[in-house]
């Protein structure tokens, strides 16, 4: 029996994910598709512990438990802020730097103070999607995108937004508008390779 696993005009698919600032961006992303877009927090699905130890390892992780859990294909995304004077860190541990709180004006001064006088300003984000289809398949997709430490300023997006400006912009993500974010950030990088590969043109 052929396995189809592309995704079409109607189809149900679960966002797994409980941060709602993602949620948003990846149904904003989602909205051309006509999915029928559902997160895991309205599932009440369980939220698996991020064991691994790259963005892959915990995207998939992420994406099994809930497609396993609904019987129906998972897209999750496992993300974060990269900079370069503290050797990639925060890193995996972006979400868990901003403490139970969630508190990222916290995580972004910590960052920006353990940076200090230090000239490399250079940050990264980076995100991967993970696909997972009810049969254990899974399909990864990266995208990054490349700027510098800014001093906190705006209150769009979520978590890091504020402190990164992206390499050619004078605005952070905190101050751009969501669709300008969008037609450049990691997530939707990561996004049109997930197009090409999973939707049906
Ligand atoms: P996780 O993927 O659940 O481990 O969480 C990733 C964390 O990275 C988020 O909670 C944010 O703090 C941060 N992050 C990922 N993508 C973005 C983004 O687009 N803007 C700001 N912060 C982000």
């Amino acid at each position: 029996m052929t396995v189809s696993r592309r995704l079409n005009p109607g189809d149900t698919l679960i966002v797994a994910s409980h941060n709602a600032g993602k949620v948003r961006e990846i149904r904003d992303l989602l909205a051309p598709f006509s999915i029928d877009v559902r997160s895991a927090g309205d599932l009440n699905l369980p939220e698996p512990e991020e064991t691994g130890s790259t963005y892959a390892e915990n995207a998939i992780l992420k994406a099994v438990a809930a497609a396993t859990a609904a019987n129906l294909p998972a897209l999750s995304d496992d993300s974060g802020v990269s900079v370069s004077a503290l050797d990639g860190a925060p890193g995996i541990y972006s979400a868990r730097w901003a403490g139970p709180e969630k508190d990222f004006a916290m995580a972004m001064r910590k960052v920006i103070d353990l940076v200090g006088p230090n000239p490399d300003r250079s940050v990264a984000f980076i995100c991967v999607l993970c696909v997972a289809w009810p049969d254990g398949h899974t399909e990864c997709f990266e995208g990054r995108i490349d700027g510098t430490l800014t001093e906190p300023r705006g209150t769009n997006g979520f978590g890091y937004d504020p402190f990164f400006t992206p390499d050619g912009y004078d605005q952070t993500f905190g101050e751009m508008d969501p669709a300008a974010k969008h037609a450049i950030s990691h997530r939707a990088r990561a996004f049109t390779k997930l197009v090409e590969s999973c939707f049906t043109a």
